[in-house]
């Protein structure tokens, strides 16, 4: 089948990649000709484990190109999906769906009788009929459908998410949409046994945000009860795993943190809670979590001074990992941005190590020294923070690491470390959800 995908992001590019690896012939199309370019040349813009090899081999096998050209990109292609950026309006809190609606009106014109055209992005409850309605005023009804097939990747482990996927949903108001999308995932996730839910188009829409939402109001849950945790000397992991394995709640989503961040999770919720308020219902455990979590990010700069008896005027603190989770490059809403920018009102100076993040970290932080070795950077602090627990951080030497610093403090926001590791190296450590040492 031949598929355009628009919009060559963390999900249209591994979508798409996707795709073609299952047999498809696809083509991926974005306006952003740097991206294109240096796809064209073999580089993939973004970090994501496993995608520059997959890209390589099915660009190599004739069925992945990239292109800055609509209409070569959707000719000829019996699916259409959308896959463009739906960022929280400034000041408002929904979804900003510009990008969506542009894609809609310049595939218009453009595309074949009988393509499908299917809304990829995270969009709020009614955007396909807009979008149905926007495709229509060029187009007679009939000779086109619009689908919706909400995506669950997660950054970091996007292709295993994308070729393994618990489910797949998929939205559709016609029975030809129901075919041919159904058809595309069903013969590669036949032998998997995988799941596909069939529902309406605004069903499907809703599952996204409904699924979101959950997922932050988990790890918010675990969040608080690991503050409870440190007032009663109890251990957050442990407590998780007692009442994870309980299979009705499940071990995922229950690793005590700094508070959820990145690119999905913060604007997903807030556009929940704004289609609620538009249609009068209240959400009110969606809402409690995202104040909580809101409230839970900038506290965590407390905690990193509480640590240092209060004060970090004038000292130096050392931030390993500043993505917003492992294994990627993605600092959309990394919880490490608010902490690093408190501190830096506090009078504290930054220091910084991500193995991949510096070049996006360079373009959203301001005043902080990046360094590409974890031990450069922790040279000379008065404290060692860990925001992001990535495999290289997990693994210091903890001993090497306290003949580095100024001061043998370390605030592990991740619980990287076994309880008492630190410790018997020689640093006074603030975890998260046990009692502290610091
Ligand atoms: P992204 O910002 O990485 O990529 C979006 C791309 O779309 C950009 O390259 C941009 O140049 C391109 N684009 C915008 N308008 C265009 C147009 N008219 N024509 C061609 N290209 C256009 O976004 P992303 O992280 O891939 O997210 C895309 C959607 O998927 C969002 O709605 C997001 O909420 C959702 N989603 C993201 C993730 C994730 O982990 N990143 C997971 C699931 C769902």
């Amino acid at each position: 089948m031949k598929i355009a995908v628009i919009g060559t992001g963390y999900v249209g590019l591994v979508s798409g990649t996707c795709f073609a690896a299952w047999g498809n012939e696809v083509v991926c199309v974005d306006k952003n000709t740097q991206k294109i370019n240096a796809l064209e040349l073999g580089v993939v813009p973004i970090y994501e484990p496993g995608l520059d090899e997959l890209v390589e081999r099915n660009v190599a096998a004739g069925r992945l190109s990239f292109t800055c050209n609509l209409a070569n990109a959707v000719k000829g292609a019996a699916v259409v999906f959308i896959a463009v950026g739906t960022p929280p309006r400034a000041g408002h809190g929904d979804a900003d769906l510009s990008f969506v609606y542009m894609a809609a009106r310049e595939l218009a014109p453009l595309i074949d009788d009988n393509a499908v055209v299917v809304v990829k992005s995270t969009v709020p409850v009614g955007t396909g009929d807009v979008v149905e309605k926007i495709i229509g005023s060029v187009r007679k009804a009939g000779t086109f459908s619009v689908a919706s097939n909400p995506e669950f990747l997660r950054e970091g482990v996007a292709i295993r998410d994308f070729m393994e996927p618990d489910r797949v949903v998929i939205g559709v108001e016609d029975e030809h949409a129901r075919k041919v999308v159904t058809e595309l995932y069903n013969a590669p996730l036949e032998v998997q046994m995988t799941p596909i839910v069939v529902t309406q188009r605004r069903t499907s829409e809703l599952i996204k945000y409904a699924a979101n939402a959950f997922l932050a109001t988990k790890i918010t849950f675990i969040n608080e009860l690991a503050d409870l945790c440190e007032q009663v000397e109890s251990n957050v992991s442990e407590l998780a795993l007692g009442m994870g394995l309980d299979k009705r709640i499940g071990t995922s989503f229950l690793n005590a943190g700094p508070g959820y961040g990145g690119s999905c999770f913060p604007k997903d919720t807030m556009a929940l809670l704004r289609t609620a308020q538009d249609y009068g219902v209240a959400v009110r455990i969606v809402q409690e979590t995202v104040t909580a979590n809101e409230a839970r990010k900038r506290r965590m700069a407390l905690k990193v001074m509480d640590a240092l008896g209060g004060e970090v005027d004038g000292l130096t603190i050392a931030v390993l990992g500043l993505t917003f989770k492992p294994d990627t490059d993605d600092m959309r809403d990394a919880p490490s941005v608010p902490l690093i920018e408190t501190l830096q009102r506090f009078g504290a100076r930054i220091r910084a190590y991500d193995p991949v993040g510096i070049e996006n970290a360079q373009q959203i932080l301001s005043d902080v020294e990046l360094i590409e070795d974890p031990y450069e950077c922790a040279r000379g602090a008065d404290a060692v923070v860990v925001i992001t627990e990535w495999g290289d951080i997990r693994s210091l030497d903890l001993s090497r690491l306290k003949t580095i610093v100024r001061q043998p403090v370390l605030v592990d926001l991740r619980n990287a470390y076994e309880p008492g590791a630190a410790e018997k190296a020689g640093f006074r450590v603030s975890a998260i959800g046990r009692s502290t040492s610091a």
